[in-house]
């Protein structure tokens, strides 16, 4: 299958975007260990930069409950993106399978529906499927 309507140069954009995603994923979240300024979260921040150590590991240590949470799953959405480029599930809408526009892609590297499923699972009362990968810390 090929990866939505997207050219060979949109998709090696996207794949270097998310790339970069989890990079800049792991680099915040191990100034943000840094800042706790524990000796542990010290090192765990330096395993975080230099050891490729998973995520999880990592934030389950030293973070509570809800932190931990948007961590794992700003995280999650990022491996599960891609994974999904080997797999050339990548850019197609996990529910109604219709390409996603690259601009919103490239706004939303982890994004998994198409505008119109977006629209449909963000009214009240509807379920979500899942979190934003943008979502950030309050
Ligand atoms: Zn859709």
């Amino acid at each position: 299958m090929q990866n939505g309507s997207l050219t060979e140069d949109q998709r090696l954009l996207l794949l270097e975007q998310l790339e970069t995603s989890i990079t800049s994923l792991r680099q915040e979240l191990a100034s943000r260990l840094m800042a706790l300024g524990s000796t542990r979260a010290r090192a765990l921040a330096h395993h975080l930069l230099y050891e490729e150590r998973d995520v999880r590991d990592i934030v389950g240590t030293e973070l509570d409950g809800r932190e931990y949470d948007c961590w794992i799953s700003r995280a999650t959405e990022l491996e599960n993106a891609l994974a999904d480029f080997q797999t050339g599930e990548y850019g197609w809408c996990e529910q109604c399978s219709s390409p996603i526009r690259f601009q919103k892609l490239r706004s939303q590297p982890a994004a998994r529906q198409c505008d119109g499923c977006d629209a449909i699972s963000s009214k009240p009362g509807l379920r979500r499927a899942g979190q934003r990968w943008s979502y950030q810390l309050g």
